[in-house]
């Protein structure tokens, strides 16, 4: 018997576009049941419409939902204020932006408790608690069942006195609070490190075994439903397209989407090879009306496809697709041989630099921040972001910089680049020493060494048009000869960053995630650099999006034999991409080596843990 069945579920915006279509699924006690996809295929909406939490201009519009036969679309909206958080409790990807700033932690969960574990009566008794022994208790309880050293002390501190790790344990706990059947975890890994999503994600596992709820996992990530999930429901567009158990899933999915996804994951196995990046994006929710919405992104689509809307196909039971390929006598189910998932990257054009030409020598370099105090702001101590790091990379190859939020990866970055001046230490580029250089000197030595950021979203101005924001640099460095000369360079550089060129007259609003990271790849190859230092470029994207994005820094390493220090905590990007590997811990390099040596046979303990913490996949793509 199911915990949670859900029939029919829609939800539409005000204009009556559906966002999520119809969909039905069930969760039994005690079970993981993960919803996977891309951003903007309805997973959070899904959580939010089962909460009865829907945002402005969206509104329900049909099926049902029961949950521990309590029929909760039948609910008035204060009976439906004693679920949430009850029986049902929900926890979300950004664990800063969740809790309020200026309440203690023990306060909130304090909030949870008044409201539904002490019951109302004792709630108005308690109203006036800063905390009142029984109820400080319970707090403690529930921050110590969570992992939280000194409970008892760490109850009465304020939400920005702890790391991010942390404060998802605190929404944990708040979550616990209610006693809830049901689980649902929005993302809840996906803003923490590898290490602190692997203590997370056991957590939960630990509490379900213990209490035995029911979880909703909705994640993008591949790797945490392999961990974690009993069943798993592929959406997309609205819609789920495949439901299976985990296993099935993984040893052998049906529907193209799942296919492509599982192909576009890059590993070791695939490295030299160009990743199956999914062409085109999401369509907007509720613009497909008609025929297949995933069509004009699959290889497999002939005319049926784009005319009639498929059906829902069980294959067995509790195993189903939507999808003409099954079901079909006119089709053929698609092979899922790796060879007809992803082509051969062309290997036989090696990168044109000389592999052992040292490009980037850094000795001891140290960046270390003052920590000023007092009326006078006197010097106290400092923060040893980088401390004593030395490495070299030589033109044409890629050394990746992993390690954790807050291990230094970035400032070292910027130290190289001198956006941040070293305390000590040497920088040399192609022979000449950065350290100490003027303004003017350093202005052009910048046009060699670039930077791609993380957020696309953020390091683009939002007021220039593409074109503006690829000239930009090539005017304040004097290069690129007049606006015409530019002009056609700029035409290039779209092309060879896959845009279109008449992209060029359009702003970066206007664009994806994915697009808006080409641009700022192009931004940085506007003034013919000779490093790229790539901070943590595809983390902020979707698997499929990260594909294209890899594929793109793969082809323009070959073409134009550049050099990239690719900073990243995600080790599968490391094993697809980079022949050298830096592991960094507090500031310092804790080991090095050839991707293989430091991924296959790691010396140092920090580096197993490391290895230790992400998930695997096992699939048969
Ligand atoms: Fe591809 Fe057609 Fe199946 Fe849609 S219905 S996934 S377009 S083969």
């Amino acid at each position: 018997m199911s915990l949670l069945s859900v029939q029919s579920l829609t939800t539409t915006l005000r204009n009556g576009a559906a966002i999520v279509d119809g969909i039905s699924f069930e969760i039994a006690a005690g079970e993981t049941f993960a919803l996977l996809g891309e951003s903007g295929c309805g997973k959070s909406m899904t959580a939010l419409s089962l909460m009865r939490l829907l945002p402005d201009g969206v509104r329900s519009a049909g099926g049902a939902v029961q949950l521990a036969g309590v029929a909760l679309h039948e609910l008035s909206e204060r009976e439906m204020c004693a679920v949430r958080g009850g029986t049902m409790a929900m926890i979300f990807q950004e664990p800063g932006l969740s809790l309020n700033p200026v309440m203690t932690v023990g306060a909130q969960i304090a909030e949870v408790l008044r409201l539904h574990d002490v019951g109302r009566a004792s709630a108005r008794q308690q109203a006036d608690v800063g905390l009142k022994p029984d109820l400080q208790q319970r707090c403690i309880e529930l921050l110590e069942q969570v992992g939280i050293p000194d409970a008892a002390r760490r109850v009465h501190e304020y939400p920005f006195q702890f790391s991010g790790g942390m404060k998802q344990r605190v929404m944990i706990a708040m979550a616990l609070a209610g006693k809830p059947q049901l689980l649902i975890a929005d993302e809840p890994t996906t803003a923490l490190d590898v290490t602190i999503q692997a203590q997370v994600l056991q957590l939960l596992r630990d509490t379900q075994a213990r209490t035995g709820m029911a979880m909703l996992l909705i994640t993008h990530d591949l790797g945490v439903v392999s961990e974690n999930a009993h069943r798993v429901a592929v959406m997309y567009a609205g819609e789920i397209v495949e439901q299976a158990s985990r296993d099935e899933l993984f040893s052998k999915p049906l529907h193209p989407y799942t296919q492509k996804l599982f192909a576009a994951l890059p590993d070791a196995v695939r490295r030299g090879r160009e990743l199956s990046a999914i062409p085109g994006s999401v369509p907007p929710l509720g613009s497909i009306a008609q025929g297949c919405r995933f069509a004009p992104r699959c290889e497999h689509a002939w005319a049926r496809c784009h005319e009639e809307t498929p059906a829902w196909t069980e294959q067995a039971a509790g195993r189903g697709v939507r999808c003409h390929l099954y079901g079909s006598a006119e089709w053929r189910v698609p092979s899922a041989e790796p060879s007809s998932l992803y082509s051969e990257f062309s290997t036989q054009h090696p990168a044109p630099g000389t592999p052992n030409l040292a490009l980037l020598q850094v000795k001891d370099l140290r960046v270390h921040f003052p920590i000023r105090k007092g009326l006078l702001q006197r010097v106290t101590g400092s923060v040893k972001a980088v401390d004593g790091v030395s490495l070299s990379m030589a033109q044409g190859r890629t050394l990746a910089l992993v390690g954790e939020s807050g291990c230094g990866k970035t400032t070292l970055g910027k130290a190289l680049l001198q956006l941040v001046r070293p305390t000590a230490g040497s920088v040399q580029f192609e022979g000449k020493e950065l350290v100490g250089l003027g303004v003017q000197a350093l202005r052009s030595q910048r046009a060699s060494m670039q930077m791609v950021f993380q957020d696309p979203y953020a390091s683009l101005n939002p007021k220039l048009r593409v074109a503006e924001i690829l000239e930009e640099g090539m005017s304040a460095l004097h290069i690129g000869g007049d606006s015409k000369a530019r002009q056609i360079h700029i035409d290039g550089l779209l092309d060879k960053c896959g845009l279109a060129r008449a992209a060029k007259w359009r702003y970066p609003h206007e664009f994806s995630g994915g697009q808006r990271q080409r641009i700022a790849i192009a931004r940085a190859l506007a003034v013919s650099p000779k490093l790229l230092i790539c901070d943590e470029p595809t983390s902020a994207l979707d698997v499929s999006v990260q594909a294209q994005i890899l594929n793109l820094l793969k082809s323009l390493q070959q073409e134009l034999g550049l050099s990239y220090l690719f900073i990243t905590h995600n080790l599968a990007v490391v094993e697809y991409l980079a022949h050298e590997v830096c592991v960094m811990y507090q500031g310092r390099v804790v080991e090095r080596g050839t991707a293989a040596q430091v991924l296959s046979a790691p010396q140092h303990e920090y580096t197993k843990t490391l290895l230790a913490a992400v998930p695997r996949i096992e699939t048969v793509l």
